[in-house]
């Protein structure tokens, strides 16, 4: 499911897509450690789809064990990925802070961190962008072009073309009608094909739900008085419930009351949305068009600074504050729960998926009180999910998708998805008539045979 990360192996060159993090318990991320299974010295080049850490995060330890050849991704792609790789750094360093006072009252030595700030600074340098539809050249015979991926901004499926054969890598693909990007575009032509499972056994619900659900929850607190907490993903989803509030202002659905964006990299990310205008859906760049700005709507303010975000503590409700962590597990949102959580008048709405033994999970569970911080916090609050954001195709998406390719593949290799998910979709597709396997970790294909 994470840790994405797939070698090309063409005779005369090696080119790697994605090199991401494992994410999700102990086990999976007990595999970051580990060596690669590959030679990261023999790599000529790495392909990036898009910023996503587990698709990004292991690039550090790539360059660190030797790898110097080109990282080519989208231009959003690179300016993303540098806040989400400094991020992450962060995040190692810390942890290995916290890992090594406790290994120290043990009496063993000081824990490291899988990478830090200067391992993410050193991968800047090999970064080189690139546009949709253009065409890369990395060697003799051997050139690939990026196509939207409709994911999240800069994402892109990667089609390789080696002496005269094309593998195509969809990376994470979209949803149709996700807002501000693009739609996944279609592309058609491939020998072989990597194709993302995520939603393989899914379908989403309709749009304009999830919209009326976002109403609903500024509804409820406009009532209350009290703050609307919305733990949001620093890239996208933040500036998709952007784009959603001021389109409910817009049409008056809403009223007017305060929205803060209180986090730092959903600061910065924000800032990369509004440099890549060239990315947008024709929906998106007619409601700027039309006068509108979902990144400076007015009542909106960005919350930088630490004293700034303490503030908000001060502010007396009706308002909305957006933060990260998505799933509550780090990042300032933690300071508006333990703030907020026991006041009746809060809502938090969540609007992403919530790992299991995560703080969000517990929330949404019904936990009676929950540890914020190092402190026991009832919670009186109201709980409230909107379930339909996301950022992946479902099952519906990724046939219609992978039906581009029907006449041409060989083969598809089904990849980042839960067993159940892969599975029902590979049944899908050979019903449709296409061979499909589900790919496993650490196994090689022959494609010449
Ligand atoms: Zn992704």
């Amino acid at each position: 499911m994470t840790g994405s990360c797939h070698l090309v192996d063409t005779g005369g060159k090696k080119v790697l897509f994605d090199c991401g993090l494992f994410q999700g318990g102990k086990e999976e991320e007990a595999l970051n450690a580990a060596a690669f299974p590959f030679d990261p010295t023999a790599v000529d080049a790495l392909v990036v789809s898009h910023a996503h850490l587990d698709h990004i995060g292991r690039i550090p330890l790539l360059v660190k064990q030797g790898f110097h050849g080109a990282v080519y991704a989208h231009r959003a792609t690179l300016e993303l990925a540098e806040i989400v790789l400094r991020d992450s750094a962060h995040i190692q360093e810390t942890e290995a802070v916290w890992l090594s006072r406790k290994r120290q009252r043990l009496g063993l030595s000081p824990a490291q961190p899988l990478y830090t700030q200067a391992d993410a600074q050193a991968v800047l340098a090999y970064f080189q962008g690139a546009d949709y539809g253009q065409r890369v050249e990395l060697g003799e015979d051997l050139s690939f072009t990026f196509h939207d991926a409709g994911h999240i901004l800069g994402s892109a499926t990667v089609q390789l073309a080696a002496g005269g054969k094309t593998v195509v890598y969809s990376g994470d693909l979209g949803q149709t009608g996700h807002p501000i990007i693009r739609d996944p575009e279609r592309v058609t032509g491939a020998d072989w094909l990597l194709l993302e499972s995520t939603y393989g056994d899914r379908l989403h619900p309709v749009r304009e739900d999830v919209r009326e659900e976002l109403a609903a929850a500024v509804d409820l607190v406009v009532k209350r008085g009290g703050k609307l907490l919305i733990p949001a993903f620093a890239v996208e989803r933040t500036q998709e419930i952007l784009y959603e509030l001021s389109l409910l202002l817009s049409t008056k659905r809403i009223p007017k009351i305060p929205v803060y964006v209180d986090s730092p990299m959903a600061i910065a990310a924000t800032q990369v949305f509004v440099r890549h205008r060239e990315t947008y859906d024709a929906e998106f760049r007619s409601f700027l068009d039309a006068g509108n700005d979902p990144f400076a709507f007015p009542g909106l303010t960005f919350t930088a600074t630490a004293e700034e975000s303490m503030a908000l503590n001060n502010v007396k409700g009706p308002a909305i504050i957006l933060s990260a962590s998505g799933m509550c597990d780090a990042g300032r949102i933690k300071h508006h729960l333990k703030h907020n959580l026991w006041r009746p008048e809060t809502v938090v709405l969540f609007v992403g998926y919530q790992a299991r033994g995560t703080l969000g999970r517990s929330l949404l569970e019904g936990a009676k009180s929950v540890k914020v911080l190092g402190e026991r916090i009832a919670v009186k609050a109201r709980i409230e999910q909107a379930n339909g954001f996301s950022s992946h195709a479902d099952q519906r998406g990724l046939l219609e998708w992978a039906k581009g390719f029907r006449r041409s593949v060989r083969r598809v290799f089904l990849v980042h998805g839960e067993e159940k998910a892969t599975e029902n979709l590979r049944e899908l597709l050979e019903k449709e008539g296409v061979a499909a396997s589900v790919a496993r970790f650490g196994a090689a294909v022959d494609l010449t045979v």
